[in-house]
């Protein structure tokens, strides 16, 4: 049967602890209890961890052996900022589906509010980032950047594959992109840049090619940011499997 799994809040070597609203569920929906066995996730590492206390406050385990993990995938989503239910909603399912980290862009087209509300967005797109590392069973979370210009982005981006989603690009598909970069030990780390609803500037897409950044299309119809951003996290996970 599968355990459930928990991500500590705090951990030792050999201990770990659930607090706020982790420990509340244990302890009163769950009614856990010393010596029942969990998985906890402890500074990224998953273990067999047992119980050793409970309180509504905070719920102690002691860790026992690591257990085999997935990674992350080596994909790091620069998503310029849109309408903010529709970016974490893209952060959700990014988050699900297993990227290891997420740039939200401050792109020329993002709306003026919502670049000027976008850094204090930052700790809450952190917590939906927590919530669906848990839920998906993940055990890392994905790493949320500050928000960034895209030059500065540009400037420290460190992955030698670097693929820009564009509505105007036709002849290169993300596939073809993706296995033209493949190196025979597979993939360093991908960046995958999505554009806001208004698209991408020319002055961007310049920005763009003076980084050497590949653009590529997902087809013919124009998808939401998105579900563009959704679309090439699962076909960029089926080429880097
Ligand atoms: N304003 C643009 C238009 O109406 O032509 C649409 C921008 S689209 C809503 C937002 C972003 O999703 C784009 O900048 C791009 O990164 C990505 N995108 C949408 N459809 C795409 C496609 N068919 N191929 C590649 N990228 C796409």
């Amino acid at each position: 049967m599968t355990r459930r799994r928990w991500i500590a809040d705090t951990w030792t070597a050999t201990t770990a602890s659930l607090t706020g609203d982790q420990a509340a569920h244990l302890a009163r929906v769950l009614r856990a209890e010393p010596g029942q066995i969990f998985d906890v996730v402890a500074g990224g590492f998953l273990h067999r961890a047992e119980v050793t206390s409970v309180s509504d406050k905070d719920v102690l385990f002691t860790l026992h052996e690591e257990l085999e993990a997935d990674a992350a995938l080596p994909l790091h989503l620069l998503l310029a900022i849109f309408k903010f239910d529709h970016m974490e909603w893209a952060i959700e399912k990014a988050t699900e589906l297993g990227v290891s980290r997420i740039t939200p862009i401050l792109a020329r087209r993002t709306e003026k509010h919502l670049a000027l509300a976008a850094p204090k967005r930052a700790e809450r797109w952190r917590r939906i980032a927590l919530e669906a590392s848990k839920q998906s069973r993940r055990t890392d979370i994905p790493e949320i950047a500050d928000p960034a210009t895209l030059k500065a982005a540009l400037e420290q981006e460190q992955s030698p594959t670097r693929i820009l989603l564009s509505e105007t690009e036709q002849a290169t598909p993300l596939s073809a992109a993706l296995a033209a970069s493949a190196r025979p030990t597979g993939y360093e780390s991908v960046a995958l840049a999505i554009g806001p609803e208004g698209g991408w500037t020319p002055e961007e897409m310049a920005i763009f090619t003076a980084n050497a950044w590949t653009p590529v299309t997902l087809g013919p119809r124009i998808l939401r940011a998105e579900t563009a951003a959704i679309a090439a996290i699962a076909i960029a996970s089926s080429c880097l499997a």
